[in-house]
């Protein structure tokens, strides 16, 4: 499968490197919103989150103010996924599934743009959306899928993925895309690992969404030097401190896989080696 990767959502969050490795001062930090869209052989192409979208609105404008002044988003029209999907030479009907990380609106303000597309996503985070039982849950912004959406859940299972738990592959989807259990960040929060050869499944890129947001969170041989903000923003964004840390452990495990590349949401240094992968 061929898999290309999209920025759809560029941020300049202030606080310069405490919130970005490899920047300078303490203005302008980058952030990225990184989808992966993914051509199949029968199945069309399927997109792994969309991304902020054009008109992210998050729920209540306290946070909307807070978003704004603090993560500054500094994206428009030409990093809409649809726009992308074009530039690629696809028309945005092709984009037939959609596989969320969870519902954050920075993940799925793009779901508006292909409102034909199946929705895939875990039951657990369905269910937080449509009855929440916890503030994190709340920060959902109901408004980004009120034009109507086809939610395809995935069920939960006990089948494992390279040592990470609740893998399942997905009801009219090649076996070569998995979804694993990377709670933490949210409840429901999924990861997708799609091999970049379906026949020998050998080799796999997981989205591991925002169960991290700096690769150095989950590589020991950097010494950990996570820039502090990014260590303050996990914390504050958790829905569970100690379930949150399990799922990062079993990442660094999975790091030291030579047949695995761990990529996260937000990390500008993953998207800026985003040759397609075949
Ligand atoms: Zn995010």
């Amino acid at each position: 499968m061929k898999i290309h990767h999209l920025n759809t959502g560029t941020f300049r969050p202030i606080g310069g490197r405490l919130v970005s490795d490899g920047v300078a001062g303490f203005r302008g930090g980058r952030a990225v919103s990184h989808c992966l869209l993914i051509e199949t052989a029968k199945d069309g192409l399927v997109l792994v989150d969309t991304g902020p979208g054009a008109s992210l609105r998050p729920a209540g404008r306290m946070l909307e103010l807070a978003f704004n002044v603090a993560l500054r988003p500094d994206y428009g029209p030409v990093e809409s996924p649809s726009a992308q999907v074009k530039a690629l030479g696809f028309d945005p009907t092709d984009v037939r599934h959609i596989l969320l990380t969870h519902l954050d609106p920075d993940h799925i303000g793009g779901l508006v743009e292909f409102p034909w597309a199946q929705v895939h996503l875990s039951q657990t985070e369905l269910d937080a959306a449509t009855a929440p039982r916890h503030f994190r849950e709340r920060l959902f912004a109901h408004g980004q899928w009120a034009h109507g959406v086809q939610w395809a859940p995935i069920p939960d299972s006990t089948e494992t993925w390279k040592g990470i738990p609740n893998a399942r592959t997905i009801s009219g989807l090649p076996d070569g895309i998995v979804a694993v259990a990377l709670p933490g960040h949210t409840e429901g929060h999924t990861g997708y690992a799609v091999a970049t050869d379906a026949a020998t499944t050998s080799d796999w890129i997981l989205h591991g969404g925002d169960s991290h947001f700096s690769r150095l969170q989950i590589a020991p041989e950097a010494g950990h030097k996570v820039p502090l903000g990014i260590k303050a923003f996990y914390r504050l964004t958790q829905y569970d401190a100690v379930v949150q840390r399990q799922t990062l452990a079993r990442l660094v495990d999975l790091h030291a896989s030579p047949e695995v590349r761990i990529i996260c949401s937000h990390d500008p240094r993953h998207i800026d080696s985003r040759e397609s992968t075949t």
